[in-house]
């Protein structure tokens, strides 16, 4: 609890990250300084198939109860940046700052889970906004959103750029380069600490531009004779927009598939970020009659996520279209860690329709959208920090950026590794660890955003690998009946109805009334009957009629 937590001294400022570090995905950053506070970025985490019923992985926010919160501040429109701001608004109603693309991202998301609008302030590249004792300057960056953006956090005499997710790459199609000139101006002579992006430190030199997955698109799909289905996600508004103008060169029009796809298009086109000329974009009612060799549909479900448009598609049962034989799919996204075994079925089913894959290729159809090594260090030059933090991604990646910045200079102990919930205090230029300050737990959030309760997500995964004995009992007789347990039913019956016709033997009539105790006893003796004489573990249910 926030409360327990004590404050550092006046003057100080205190930087702890709720998400992010030593994970991938859900960044959420807390910064205090003269007794209030401010949030960057408020993101979710995706679970694999072994969180059954969850759709999304929150911060818990409890930390934060009772804290003066200024602002919150949004580097991106990424769901690991921006997917909690719903679930947020039960701790505190502050108003969200961003770029406009980004609060278009936010405003839908809100919209999506019928939240009034929160108070969403737009602000411009080198605006300064002041929130309480912080000053936060924008300045863009390229990465694979529209107005992408790192952070100057000024508060408590200390300065910190946050680079949020980013890449440098001078040439992108959209011409969102990062902008150099405004960092270094309002960096001068240096920062105290820079937080820095660490989901690519383990691959060596230069992300490749996002020109070069455009390049990649239009030689897959130049002689591609049947459809082409291109997925990727969809707020890569500028891989869409490639894939667009390599679809149209090659004669073809374009369909939007999936809810996600169609509302973010809607967005990147009212920005002026997507461009689709009349008489080019295909309606729901006219794919089946669209020749194949004339039809690039785009369509989200990247990562093989099941209610998904193109794992329809794999299974054929697409409302609005089949594939065949020649079709060609574009897996323009990487698998983010834990989706890879859906992205393999989804992949399986599609070669059973007879289509093919295009994953890896040379020119690649995807790029990254982060920084390699060689680019983090190029941002620590251009920063020129006291200390880097490292942020965004597993250990390991933290680990790698850490090295860049020991190969920059920085000794090790201005090159603090954090895990979430330490609380790192600069006061004074000096920089302090605290491990483990902040009690920094997870909220499992269903499709409606609501909370399930980690008990019951343990129990379904307990029922998916062990099965269910409901043992039926009215009066002195007991019924079994078991579903998903390895082992034969009558031998499982039999065991299960001695050790509740047990309990109730041994009974007394006061014990027998109380169906309480008479429930908890028929658990622990069907759970024990189960265990030693079959060596199982399932799910126990008992019911008193
Ligand atoms: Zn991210
Ligand atoms: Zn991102």
């Amino acid at each position: 609890m926030s409360a327990a937590v004590e404050a550092a001294p006046k003057g100080a400022l205190e930087i702890v990250p709720l998400g992010g570090v030593g994970e991938f995905g859900k960044n959420v950053l807390w910064l205090r300084c003269e007794g209030a506070s401010i949030l960057v970025d408020v993101g979710v985490s995706f679970p694999d198939e072994t969180f059954p019923g969850v759709d999304r992985i929150a911060p818990d926010f409890a930390a934060i109860t009772g804290e003066r919160i200024e602002g919150v501040f949004l580097t991106h429109g990424h769901e690991d940046h921006i997917g909690a701001l719903p679930y947020l608004r039960e701790w505190c109603d502050a108003p969200v700052y961003g770029l406009p693309f980004t609060l278009a991202m936010a405003r839908r998301r809100l919209e999506e889970a019928a939240l009034p609008p929160a108070a969403l302030v737009e602000a411009r590249g080198r605006e300064t906004i002041v929130a309480g004792p912080f000053r936060v300057t924008f300045f863009r960056v390229s990465h694979s959103v529209p107005d992408s953006a790192a952070v100057l956090i000024e508060a408590g005499g200390a300065r910190v750029v946050h680079s949020g997710d980013f890449k440098l790459d001078d040439d992108p199609p959209d011409g969102e380069t990062t902008d150099r000139e405004g960092i270094a101006a309002a960096v001068g002579t240096g920062v105290d600490l820079v937080l820095v992006d660490s989901t690519n430190a383990e691959r060596p030199g230069h992300s490749l531009s996002e020109r070069a997955a455009g390049d990649g698109l239009r030689a897959a799909m130049q002689g591609a004779r049947g459809r082409v289905i291109l997925t990727t996600f969809s707020s890569h508004v500028s891989r869409l927009s490639q894939g667009i103008e390599a679809g149209l060169s090659a004669g073809r029009r374009v369909a939007m598939l999936g809810r996600s796809m169609r509302a973010v298009a809607e967005i990147a086109e009212r920005f002026g970020r997507l461009r689709l000329p009349m008489g080019s974009r295909l309606g729901a009612a006219d794919l089946r009659r669209t020749t194949p060799e004339r039809l690039l549909c785009l369509t989200s479900g990247s990562q093989g996520e099941p209610g998904s448009a193109l794992y329809r598609l794999a299974l054929g049962e697409h409302t609005d279209l089949e594939l065949s034989e020649g079709d060609l799919v574009l897996l323009s996204a990487r698998t983010i860690p834990g989706h890879e075994r859906s992205v393999n079925r989804m992949c399986d089913h599609l070669v059973r329709r007879g289509a093919r894959i295009i994953r890896e290729s040379e020119p690649p159809i995807h790029v990254s959208g982060h920084a390699h090594a060689g680019e983090i260090a190029e941002w620590l030059k251009l920063t020129r920090p006291r200390a880097v933090l490292p942020v965004h991604g597993d250990r390991r990646m933290l680990v790698a950026a850490a090295e860049v910045a020991r190969a920059e200079g920085l000794s090790g102990d201005r090159v603090p590794l954090l895990d979430n919930g330490d609380r790192l205090v600069l006061e004074s230029r000096r920089l302090r660890v605290e491990p483990g300050a902040v009690r920094c737990g997870t909220v499992f959030l269903d499709d409606r955003t609501e909370a399930v309760d980690p008990d019951i997500v343990r129990e379904r995964r307990h029922l998916a690998a062990e099965g269910v004995v409901v043992v039926l009992v009215r009066g002195d007789e007991v019924d079994v009946v078991s579903r998903g347990v390895a082992a034969d039913d009558g031998a499982l019956s039999e065991e299960v109805s001695r050790a509740a016709r047990g309990v109730l033997g041994r009974a007394t009539s006061e014990e027998r009334n109380d169906s309480e105790w008479l429930r908890a006893e028929i658990v622990l003796a069907a759970r024990r009957a189960c265990r030693r004489s079959l060596g199982l573990r399932p799910v126990i249910v008992p019911v008193l009629l």
